[in-house]
């Protein structure tokens, strides 16, 4: 029996758990669903932040970025998708031209953003080579800039439509100057699940070879899990363990993204959302099984400003970026972000409010500025 975050512990499952985070050990399977299962959400909650605090502090990482959405338009036909607009469904659909998504880029001139994140719907015209040498393009306009683009997903489609392996495309891409893979498109990786929500598109082993890949070349990426809808906690826990074999095998995610399902304007409208209580115990169970994850991301345009400053006291160190308004995905999907934007001071002054200490970080962590510089003095980014 130990006492633990005022209470007593009996449970000799709890206390295994309990004596494994301390340890610094992994969790199996089986002691994930236990978490997942318990009502004790503080408990969960602050079993995860024990995690948080031994990697990260107090310091909770945010980055200066802007969205690139080059179209909405999309060949799949995925169910819990809002954003998604058939070819011929032209008057919600957008295609940006090459102009104006380099004049947006231009736009930021001066303004020090160190990332341009680039997703969209998979276009049918919009090919690999296309793409490269757009990025390049970018890059001539903004050398030192990080770019992110493209899901397993978008570049399955790509590679495939230009008769290319993963790595044929991958390095074609690297070498037109993208940095890193952003972690959409996973979604939920049991097949039978994968095949109701997202039946045409990728598959969950392509979407990891995808990744496996781009380690393999050097190219970091990030990993997401969309949860809160008709998957089971072990669907979930099934999801985290396929991640946390390919981050042993190759170390080249940087952040774990849990995403919620939402249920605006799409084909699973009727599958209600589930509440803030199943967010953070979400947000706690990753942080305490995904040990080989350096950070765990709560992305505050879906979650809301509010749940994401709670987040931070439950596993999770980054609240992404500024984003500046240039992300439609999950406004359209119904989040309480509709017109997501932030100013830096505005990001700075949510940290604070919620008990951290907030760093600005470039794509790969590396520390811009540390604003609680003044009260600790160094960053373990
Ligand atoms: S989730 Fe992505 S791949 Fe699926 S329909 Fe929407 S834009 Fe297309």
């Amino acid at each position: 029996m130990i006492s633990l975050y005022n209470k007593t512990l009996t449970d000799p499952l709890l206390l295994q758990i309990v004596e494994k985070v301390h340890a610094g050990e992994r969790i199996q399977s089986a002691e994930a669903e236990v978490l997942f299962e318990s009502k004790d959400l503080g408990f969960v909650g602050a079993l995860a932040n024990t995690i948080r605090e031994r990697m990260h502090g107090k310091f909770t990482f945010f980055n200066r970025n802007f969205h690139i959405e080059p179209t909405n338009i999309c060949v799949y036909d995925c169910k819990f998708c809002s954003y998604s607009r058939l070819l011929k469904e032209k008057q919600e659909a957008w295609e940006l031209s090459e102009h104006e998504i380099l004049e947006k880029v231009r736009s930021y001139d001066g303004i020090p953003v160190t990332e341009v994140h680039i997703v969209g719907g998979v276009h049918p015209k919009m090919g690999l080579h296309y793409f490269a040498s757009l990025i390049k393009k970018i890059k001539e306009i903004r050398p030192e800039i990080h770019v992110k683009a493209f899901t397993a997903v978008e570049l399955e489609y790509m590679c495939r439509k230009a008769k290319l392996s993963y790595e044929e495309g991958l390095r074609i891409l690297k070498e037109h100057g993208q940095d890193s893979l952003p972690g959409g498109g996973a979604e939920i990786f049991d097949e039978e699940l994968r095949s109701v929500i997202a039946g045409d598109k990728c598959n969950a082993t392509e979407w990891l070879q995808m990744h496996e890949t781009a380690h393999k070349l050097g190219m970091p990426s990030n990993a997401t899990m969309l949860y809160g809808h008709i998957e089971k906690y072990h669907h979930r826990i099934d999801h985290m363990e396929r991640l946390r074999k390919l981050q042993d095998k190759t170390g080249g995610f940087n952040t774990f993204i849990p995403l919620k399902f939402r249920n605006k304007d799409n084909q699973m409208s009727d599958v209600p959302e589930v509440s803030v209580i199943e967010d953070l115990k979400n947000y706690a169970v990753s942080r305490i099984y995904m040990d080989n994850f350096a950070h765990l991301k709560a992305y505050w345009p879906m979650i809301g400003r509010n749940t994401a400053q709670l987040s931070l006291s439950f596993g999770v160190d980054d609240i992404d970026g500024t984003i500046d308004d240039s992300t439609k995905i999950y406004s359209m999907a119904g989040s309480e972000e509709q017109n997501p934007s932030l100013s830096t001071s505005e990001l700075v002054e949510l940290i604070r409010q919620a008990g951290k200490i907030p760093v600005e970080r470039d794509t790969l962590y590396k520390v811009i500025r540390n604003y609680g510089i003044a009260e600790e003095t160094e960053v373990t980014a």
